[in-house]
């Protein structure tokens, strides 16, 4: 499929899930609201990945859409995705400037200049509040710690890919430890995630992946990334087989998180970090894709699974 083909693909399986009511268009591209059937397949997916995650007693954290910038700043976003961060800005003028902005509005100039930075920046992977929040609680206990969080998360990166958001949601489960306790965790949930959508019998694929670092410095990042077998996906095709999307992923930092926050082990060496992450609207997509747009008419297994 050439480049082309695979764009069209992609908006006319766009279009279709509008026309269906699964999506509902915003006028922008990758913000979309979504119907109850769609959001009842996100839940039952959370669900699931409860049951197979639930047993080992991770600590729930439910974080806003947003992080502290001072957290946002420390995390070095900035160094390797300076492109894909929302930051939230908003209005800090006196009467005057209010006046100026109105009148900007009116006659359709550019009102957003005066617009200062608050304390806040768009969340860019659920994860992210997690690492210094855990810091701030000194050492790490002698089996380290395992979160469990879900959260909307915002990348700049509109397209006409229905599988590529703005605003999406990802669960995850973040370790923190040991090299050791994060490979092992890394290792169990490459094993789960694959039973796991399995079980969801969509076709499916686990590789080696890079992210799209920024800029030329990003070029050697992703290649390191690569060839150090950082980071794994679960790939699903939902508009291209050769270029299947990716809708579960299984990063190992290294100690990269725990150098920055300096999260120290109970024997004092610098914590490592592991984390899977499940894209809710992908796993969503990627079902009414292999099985169609109405839920009642999926195959008797699959709905067994996510309904019981
Ligand atoms: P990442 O941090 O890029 O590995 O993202 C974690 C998971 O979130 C991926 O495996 C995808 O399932 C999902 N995801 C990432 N980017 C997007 C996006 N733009 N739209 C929807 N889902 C996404
Ligand atoms: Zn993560």
């Amino acid at each position: 499929m050439s480049m082309i083909d695979s764009v069209s693909a992609q908006e006319a399986y766009r279009d279709e899930l509008v026309a269906a009511g699964l999506l509902i268009p915003t006028g922008v591209d990758g913000l979309y609201g979504r119907s109850g059937m769609f959001e009842e397949v996100v839940e039952r997916f959370d669900a699931l990945v409860t049951v197979w995650g639930g047993a080992d007693g991770a600590e729930v954290m439910r974080f806003p859409p947003a992080l502290n910038r001072k957290y946002f700043e420390e995390s070095e976003y900035l160094k390797s995705f300076p492109h894909l961060a929302g930051t939230i800005h908003s209005f800090k003028g006196d009467e005057r400037a209010h006046r100026s902005l109105l009148r900007k509005l009116e006659e359709g100039q550019d009102w957003t200049e005066e617009q200062v930075a608050t304390d806040v920046v768009m969340t860019p992977a659920a994860c992210y509040p997690v690492y210094p929040t855990v810091a701030a609680r000194g050492p790490l206990p002698e089996d380290g710690r395992l979160i469990d969080v879900f959260s909307y998360c915002f990348r700049h990166e509109p397209s006409l890919d229905p599988a590529r958001m703005q605003l999406f949601r990802m669960r995850e489960y973040i370790r923190v430890g040991t090299p050791d306790q994060v490979m092992d965790f890394r290792e169990t949930w490459l094993r789960r995630g694959r039973e796991m959508m399995g079980s969801l019998g969509v076709p499916l694929d686990i590789d080696v992946a890079n992210d799209p670092f920024f800029g030329r410095a990003g070029t050697m990042l992703s290649n390191n990334q690569r060839d150090q077998k950082l980071k794994f996906e679960l790939l699903i095709p939902i508009t291209s087989e050769e270029k299947p999307t990716a809708c579960l992923s299984f990063n190992y930092h290294q100690d990269h998180f725990g150098h920055l926050w300096d999260i120290k082990t109970a024997d004092g060496g610098v914590a490592h970090t592991a984390c899977v992450g499940f894209g809710m609207e992908r796993v969503a997509l990627a079902l009414f894709r292999h099985h169609g747009f109405d839920v009642a008419r999926w195959p008797a297994p699959v709905r067994s699974v996510l309904w019981g």
